[in-house]
C-alpha cells in the first residue's frame, strides 16, 4: 500500500454519506441540501468532497468566494454555485464565466450588479437580524426594486440564523423573530406578484434545531461533516454524525531526553526523567494550533502521546516513554482513531478555547488529503 509522506488528510466517504442520509431524513418533502463547501470544505478538501457530494446526488453547493466558486466549477461540479460572500466589481465576469450565482449583498450592490450590463444569476440576501450581509428585511421597497434590474437573474432569496445553535428561550426567540421577518419579505414579494425564487435559511444547527421548517434549501456545513461546533451541544433532533476526516502526520525520528535537558523554542519543557521523544510533522502551518504547546495529545500505535514544548512550525514534539513501540515512519494521529484510542476535532477546539469549525477549516494546504474509505456503492 503506498504511504503517505509528511502529513495528511483521510477522507471517509462513507460517513459523509451517511451524515448525508441522516440529515436529508430530517427534511420535509422537495427540501433540496446545498452543502456549504467554503474555506476548502472545512479543511477537507473542496474538489474531492464536492465531487463525492455530486456523484450522491447533490446538484448544488455553496462557498464564501468567486475563487472558491471558480474552483469548485473547474474540478467538475455543473449545478448552481452560490457564493455567499462579497464579490468586487472587477471579478463579475468571472462570476458570468462560469454560470456562478452571486449573493446581492444589499441594494447598493445590485445597483453595482446591474451596472455590470450583462446578465448575472443571483440569490438575494436579506438581514432578519444577524446585522451581516443582506438588505435589512424591513427594506422592503429596496427588496422588491431589485426584481426591476433587468441584468439581475434572480434565482433565490435567503437569509442566514445567529442563534440557532442555542435551545434557550432568548436564543429560540431570536430564531423565531428571524423566521417572522424572513416570512414576511416572501409574503410581501408574492403579494407583489414576484415569484419564481427559492428560499433557504438553515445551516447545520438551523436544520437540527428547527427541522420542520419549510424552504427549498437547506445549507448544512459542519454536520455534514460529521461533528458539531461545540461537541457538548444538544440539538432538537437526534442525528448520528459520523466524522469524516482523520489527520495524520508521519514520526520523523525518536530520541532520548535526559533527566534536566529542555526542548523546543524558548525550551519551555524541561524533562524530569529519562524520557523518550518522538518528532512529528505537522505544524502550526498546517493548522495545529500552537496553542496545544504542552497541552495536546497524539495517538501514537493506540497511546496517547502528550506534546512537549512550543509546536513550532512545521513540526511537533511528542513524549513517547509510555508507548511500547514507537519508531521513524510510525504514524502519529492528530484527529481521527487509533485502535481504541479517538481523538475528536471538538477535543482539540476545547482544549485551544474555539469551535470545530475553525479547527478544520484552518488545515492547511500543504496537507495531502485522500479518500481512503469509499462510499459503500463503489466498494
Ligand atoms: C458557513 C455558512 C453556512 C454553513 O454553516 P454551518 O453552521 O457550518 O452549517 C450556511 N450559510 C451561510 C450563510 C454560511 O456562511
Amino acid at each position: 500500500m503506498y504511504q503517505k509522506g509528511r502529513a495528511w488528510i483521510e477522507l471517509d466517504m462513507k460517513n459523509l454519506a451517511s451524515n448525508l442520509e441522516q440529515l436529508k431524513s430530517l427534511l420535509p418533502p422537495g427540501c433540496s441540501i446545498m452543502p456549504a463547501v467554503k474555506a476548502n470544505a472545512y479543511g477537507h478538501g473542496e474538489a474531492l468532497i464536492g465531487k463525492a457530494l455530486q456523484d450522491m446526488g447533490i446538484q448544488d453547493f455553496c462557498v464564501a468566494s468567486v475563487k472558491e466558486a471558480v474552483q469548485l466549477r473547474e474540478a467538475g461540479i455543473t449545478g448552481q454555485i452560490l457564493v455567499l460572500g462579497y464579490t468586487s466589481p472587477q471579478e463579475f465576469s468571472e462570476l458570468s464565466h462560469y454560470e456562478l450565482t452571486q449573493t446581492v449583498v444589499d441594494f447598493s450592490y445590485a445597483k453595482q450588479l446591474q451596472d455590470y450590463g450583462r446578465p448575472l444569476a443571483v440569490h438575494v440576501g436579506v438581514d432578519t437580524g444577524m446585522h451581516r450581509l443582506g438588505e435589512p428585511s424591513g427594506n422592503i421597497e429596496n427588496i422588491c426594486r431589485m426584481w426591476e434590474f433587468e441584468h439581475l437573474k434572480i434565482a433565490g432569496v435567503f437569509s442566514h440564523f445567529c442563534t440557532a445553535d442555542g435551545v434557550s428561550d432568548w436564543e429560540k426567540a431570536c430564531t423565531y423573530r428571524q423566521i417572522t421577518k424572513f416570512d414576511s419579505v416572501i409574503r410581501q414579494l408574492k403579494e407583489r406578484g414576484i415569484s419564481g425564487f427559492k428560499t433557504h435559511i438553515q445551516g447545520s444547527y438551523g436544520i437540527l434545531n428547527y427541522p420542520k421548517l419549510r424552504y427549498d434549501y437547506v445549507r448544512p456545513g459542519i454536520a455534514l461533516y460529521g461533528v458539531l461546533s461545540l461537541p457538548e451541544d444538544r440539538t432538537a433532533a437526534a442525528v448520528h454524525l459520523k466524522p469524516v476526516l482523520s489527520l495524520k502526520a508521519r514520526i520523523a525520528c525518536v530520541k532520548r531526553l535526559h533527566r534536566g535537558e529542555s526542548a523546543g523554542y524558548g525550551h519551555t519543557y524541561t524533562a524530569e526523567k529519562e524520557m523518550k521523544t518522538a518528532v512529528v510533522s505537522i505544524g502550526y502551518a498546517d493548522g495545529i494550533p500552537r496553542g496545544l504547546s504542552n497541552k495536546g495529545q497524539v495517538l501514537v500505535n493506540g497511546h496517547r502521546a502528550p506534546v512537549i514544548g512550543r509546536v513550532c512550525m512545521d513540526q511537533l514534539l511528542i513524549d513517547v516513554s509510555e508507548i511500547p513501540r514507537a519508531e521513524p515512519g510510525d504514524e502519529a494521529v492528530l484527529i481521527g482513531k487509533c485502535q481504541t484510542e479517538q481523538i475528536t476535532a471538538g477535543e482539540l477546539a476545547c482544549m485551544t478555547g474555539t469551535i470545530t469549525n475553525e479547527i478544520l477549516s484552518r488545515l492547511g494546504s500543504r496537507l495531502e488529503r485522500t479518500e481512503t474509505i469509499k462510499r459503500k456503492s463503489e466498494q
